[in-house]
């Protein structure tokens, strides 16, 4: 690893003055960047820690009942939030997919954005909770659509001086759950070959009057799938619904063929993984589903 200059950033203007030095990078939990500057994949000038930054150290709840993450929290303290549990379960099943207990204690929810991988567990949970990234820069602050982030494998579409300084979700309908799955050859330690996340929201009739379906490991970045959207808005929650949709995601995906499985392979492993995401969010609605 090439020597570099480590500084703690206690504030967010430090942060954001920082990151726009050349060469910077931000340090959070650090289990992507260490490992890419010992393979000597990134080479940074400068190391900024962001972990003591109030603004990306705290989860709270808005004004309007959502949830304000910040981007520096890690992966176990999300998983032992009540309203997340409660209320973002898809999320709650991703950040405990994260490696081990060992690497959810470091890993941060901002990191696993902005490292920007395809597979990154979190992300498509966040995406169907209609995730906001509130990010902080030289010209002040900006708000835009989780899935507006990502640029590619490994890129964002921050700009230079960027940061993200936290993740803001909406409250979920009254009537809605979310559920995330993904497939490892290993139950631990492994990245997704297709990680899947869903969430619905039914009326009285259980007839979905909402619904998003995001996928990992499918595509250059984390994706919506819409077409499995439109099959599920307006139909009413049944096995026939949910399986129309998993097909109809297929659809949304342009998978790769790589050491980790086939481009046919990934196609297949979508239309298992939406439709159980689709019956998981349907147990946890507490609805009877007929075929
Ligand atoms: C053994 C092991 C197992 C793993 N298993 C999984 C897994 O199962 N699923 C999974 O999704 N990931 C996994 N990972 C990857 C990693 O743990 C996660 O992506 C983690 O959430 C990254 O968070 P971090 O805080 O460690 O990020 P860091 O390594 O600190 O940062 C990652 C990147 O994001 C940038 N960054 C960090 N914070 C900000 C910010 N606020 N604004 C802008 N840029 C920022 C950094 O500069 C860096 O480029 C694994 C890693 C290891 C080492």
């Amino acid at each position: 690893m090439n020597p570099y200059n480590y500084q703690k950033a206690a504030t967010l203007a430090d942060a954001v003055a920082a990151r726009g030095q050349p060469g910077t990078f931000l340090l959070a939990g650090g289990t992507d960047l260490i490992a890419q500057m010992k393979s000597g994949h990134r080479a940074p000038v400068n190391v900024v820690d962001v972990k003591s930054i109030p603004e990306l150290a705290s989860v709270q709840a808005t004004g309007d009942g959502g949830l304000e993450i910040g981007a520096a929290v890690c992966a176990s303290k999300l998983a032992q939030n009540d309203t997340i549990r409660q209320q973002h379960a898809g999320l709650h099943d991703s950040v405990q997919l994260i490696g081990s207990l060992q690497i959810q204690n470091r890993a941060s929810i901002g990191g696993n954005v902005c490292n920007a991988a395809p597979s990154a567990d979190a992300v498509p949970a966040l995406i169907v909770d209609a995730a906001q990234a509130r990010i902080a820069g030289p010209k002040g602050e900006r708000t835009i659509a989780l899935e507006d982030l990502f640029a590619g494998p490994g890129r964002t579409t921050l700009s230079e001086g960027e940061l993200l300084v936290s993740i803001v979700l909406p409250k979920p309908d009254e009537r809605s759950a979310s559920a995330y799955l993904r497939f490892t050859p290993r139950r631990e330690m492994d990245i997704a070959v297709v990680g899947a996340a869903a969430r619905i929201s039914v009326d009285g009739n259980n007839n979905i009057t909402g619904a998003r379906v995001s996928l990992a490991s499918v595509a250059p970045t984390p994706i919506r799938a819409p077409a499995a959207e439109a099959a599920l808005v307006g139909a009413p929650a049944s096995g026939a619904t949910f399986a129309a949709a998993a097909i109809a995601a297929q659809t949304d995906a342009t998978p790769i063929s790589d050491i980790r499985g086939s481009a046919e392979y990934r196609r297949e492993l979508i239309a298992v993984l939406v439709r159980r995401a689709l019956e998981q969010c349907a147990v946890r609605l507490n609805l009877e589903i007929s075929q």
